[in-house]
């Protein structure tokens, strides 16, 4: 199929004002390929996007979306190892291949983060990005998708490398913990299975509506707690013996969650925090300090997670179907998106079909 000149794509313009539109097919410059985009998914951080109250986005106008995946068109005159016909999973940070945090794998706190003058690219964040029927990535952005796994479970891949990211920076071993996870949305949920798949003993997960704790359940938590419902201090101290949780991802991201990690995790305990949240929170911080907690939070899908996630992903062990909900064209990308933010439906992952 010949590339044509023009494609759809979503292009944000002033805060909350995201078109469809005409745009020119890019074009692959040297270590670049070009994807004919398959499906792309919503995430929390589109939203910020949207509203222009994501740090470092463009000032002018850009295509939006970081979550997506497709078949190789096209490739840069130098590019040998990708080729038209390759399918593949994308993640969102090339790194500026520069700076000393790039050179050991942490890209996504690049020293040079979105200067697109010294190579870093974050897409669909600080250029453009993946809503659209055509985009350009470096190879340092692309995984082969295995056989197995389709488009849509590919779009997951950053949903899963974000968590296990977290886990690696806390050491990456997790066999024979408790974990606590905190938080059941899409995340979350694919933090649990990635906590049963690294050999985790017991996975507690935490959450506030029952409809996604019980997915929760269904895809390996061992027990889960409505902290609305349920007094979690209490059911906590009941579960461990009193110690607390070995480890906690904090994937919820709510005014009290890093208090409740506090308070939940054992003394040398370590806390992944890979949440965002809405403004700046309070905790006891000598919580921390009596007990020597470790906290490490991390960024997106640093360190190569990206990899790993697919093939835990292509092994089943962690499975994306259950968090896909929701299905919407390109052309309908507000209604996805307001399926996305108002939870229609119990919507966790939003995916649109380009
Ligand atoms: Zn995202
Ligand atoms: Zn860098």
């Amino acid at each position: 199929m010949p590339i044509p000149t023009t494609m759809k794509a979503v292009v944000l313009h002033k805060a909350d004002e995201m078109l469809v539109e005409s745009r020119p097919v890019p074009r692959p410059g040297p270590g670049e390929v070009v994807l004919k985009v398959d499906c792309a998914s919503i995430c929390g951080t589109d939203v910020k996007v949207l509203h222009r109250t994501l740090q470092g986005q463009p000032a002018g106008e850009f295509i939006m979306g970081h979550e997506y995946a497709g078949t190789v068109v096209a490739v840069g005159a130098d590019v040998d190892e990708f080729g038209p016909g390759d399918r593949v999973a994308v993640e969102v940070h090339k790194g500026c291949e520069r700076c000393e945090n790039c050179i050991k794998g942490w890209y996504t706190s690049c020293l040079n983060y979105g200067d697109l003058a010294k190579g870093h690219r974050a897409k669909g964040l600080t250029c453009d990005g993946g809503f659209a029927e055509y985009a350009v990535n470096h190879i340092n952005t692309l995984y082969r998708l295995p056989d197995n796994l389709t488009f849509e479970q590919a779009c997951m891949v950053t949903t899963a490398a974000s968590p296990l990211w977290a886990i690696d920076l806390m050491g990456g071993y997790l066999a024979g913990e408790t974990v606590l996870v905190q938080g059941p949305g899409p995340i979350g949920l694919i933090a649990v299975q990635l906590c049963k798949a690294l050999g985790a003993a017991r996975v507690i997960l935490t959450g506030t509506r029952d409809e996604r704790l019980a997915v929760g359940a269904r895809l390996g938590a061992d027990h889960v707690i409505n902290i609305r419902k349920e007094n979690l201090a209490a059911r906590m101290r009941e579960l461990t013996a009193g110690k607390g949780a070995d480890s906690v991802l904090e994937c919820a991201g709510g005014p009290t969650s890093m208090q409740e990690a506090l308070e939940n995790v054992k003394r040398g305990g370590r806390i992944g925090v890979v949440a965002w949240y809405t403004g700046p929170v309070t905790m006891d911080m000598n919580l921390a300090v009596r007990s020597n907690v470790r906290i490490y939070a991390a960024r997106g899908e640093g360190g190569m997670n990206s990899g790993r996630s697919l093939a835990l992903m292509s092994q089943g062990k962690i499975v994306a179907d259950p968090i896909i909900t929701h299905h919407f064209a390109l052309d309908e990308v507000h209604d996805a998106f307001r399926t996305y933010t108002e939870r229609i439906g119990n919507a966790l992952k939003v995916v649109i079909h380009v």
